[in-house]
């Protein structure tokens, strides 16, 4: 399907959701209402088509092969990242790593930059909403290099107190690693200002964009962050697919973290040399397949427009908060001013899970949990919340859906 003929099918709210085979079912006799984007998103029929187009047309492995069709897949995977390039606005597309997701680059850059580049006593700032995925890594990269964590405290309203992300900052602060969007809390976070501030102290910024890709435009040469992470399946795209965008000169200097073939230049029992980036860091056959899958999930966010996304899910959330501050009971964790499309809420009375189970026998999705963010909950003294995250194809509708089912929950609950 060609991008245009993508965005006249999407032109309407209801013909978005045309665009996705899964919505069409019911559940238990129900029409399904999946609100549990922020967990991984639903996969155009695009996407789909072109993973099964690549296995039909033109799979072979990748940069090794001579052959017309490993030129092919070669081609296919290239275009990808050119793709990604110009989704980020990076500068070269040689500052696209592709990775398994959001973990597997965070990861990267702990185990590469982090092990080369940080020392006993050097600081890393985190922030309290962090996803254990932008925390647990830097623990352990504490643990082998001496470094130490600081953690930028949130407020009653869920946002960062930027007063102590000043103060946090130092001589000592090495690098600061902070979500674009919080998955817990839909907090959208400051980001340029914090990449200002940490640079003007000598640190590197990494920037986990999990929950920002697929809800607003991001430019990673106008926020001028040096990390910038990823997860393809929470963007339309297939799981097991994702990015890290670095600063050329910065993965330049990086070294290897993962070794295998595609990664080196010359091998030898004494001594092995490395391929340029961004292959250095691509070692072993990857997700081609799926490449292609999230690089088309780009061309139809890209072709609905990622500005016309962004003011229809805040329709949606905007309606939806206004819906659930009327239900009697009901707190959202997340207030603030600056949100991106996600409600997380507690009910008195009801724990999120079973809330979870009485909205699943209506057809309802959500999560119910601590969203790998137990300190957000630590934070707000709960153990965990019910949570709505809303993608392109929901709708006031959906929203309706959820408030019904939170009031049969409190029926049954008497
Ligand atoms: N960071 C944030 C903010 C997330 O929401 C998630 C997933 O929920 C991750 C990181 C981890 O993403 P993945 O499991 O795709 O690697």
């Amino acid at each position: 399907m060609s991008a245009p003929e993508i965005f006249s099918l999407a032109a309407e709210r209801v013909q978005q959701a045309q665009d996705f085979p899964i919505l069409q079912q019911s559940v238990r006799g129900k029409r399904l209402v999946y609100l549990d984007n922020g967990a991984t998103t639903q996969k155009p029929s695009v996407v789909i088509e072109t993973e099964r187009n690549f296995y039909l047309n033109d799979n072979a492995n990748i940069h090794r092969g001579v052959h017309w069709l490993s030129q092919r897949a070669t081609d296919i995977y290239e275009a990808g990242r050119e793709q990604i390039r110009g989704f980020l606005n990076a500068a070269r597309s040689e500052e696209i790593v592709f990775t398994r997701g959001t973990t597997e680059a965070i990861n990267l850059v702990a185990y590469s930059w982090g092990r080369a580049n940080l020392a006993s006593g050097d600081e890393i700032i985190l922030s309290g909403m962090e996803h254990h995925s932008n925390i647990v890594p830097w623990q352990l990269m504490a643990e082998q290099t001496g470094a130490v964590l600081k953690v930028v405290p949130i407020n009653d309203r869920g946002e960062l107190d930027m007063d102590a992300y000043r103060s946090l900052l130092g001589s000592k602060t090495r690098l600061v690693a902070i979500a674009h969007v919080s998955n817990a809390l839909g907090t959208v976070n400051p980001v340029a200002d914090i990449v200002a501030q940490a640079h003007a102290v000598g640190a590197k910024v990494l920037v986990d964009g999990a929950q920002a890709v697929a809800h607003q435009a991001v430019d990673v040469q106008a926020l001028d962050c040096d990390f910038y992470v990823f997860s393809g399946h929470k963007l339309y795209g297939p799981t097991g697919t994702g990015a890290l965008y670095a600063r050329y000169e910065l993965l330049r200097a990086m070294p290897p973290w993962q070794g295998g073939g595609d990664m080196i230049r010359t091998v030898s029992f004494e001594r092995s040399t490395y391929a340029d980036v961004p292959q250095r860091f691509e070692a072993g056959t990857p997700n081609i397949a799926g490449v292609a899958g999230l690089a088309s999930a780009i061309a139809y966010v890209q072709a609905l427009g990622m500005g016309r996304i962004a003011a229809h899910e805040q329709a949606v959330l905007a309606y939806g908060t206004q819906a659930l501050l009327r239900v009697p009971g009901l707190r959202l964790i997340g207030t603030a001013a600056h949100k991106a499309a996600i409600l997380s809420f507690v009910l008195d009375g009801i724990h999120p899970h079973d809330l979870g189970t009485i909205l699943d026998t209506e057809g309802i999705a959500i999560r119910a949990g601590h969203h790998c963010a137990m300190p957000v909950m630590t934070r707000f003294g709960i153990p965990g919340t019910a949570r709505a995250s809303l993608a392109l194809y929901n709708t006031e509708s959906d929203i309706d859906a959820l408030v019904a089912g939170i009031h049969k929950a409190q029926d049954m609950f008497g």
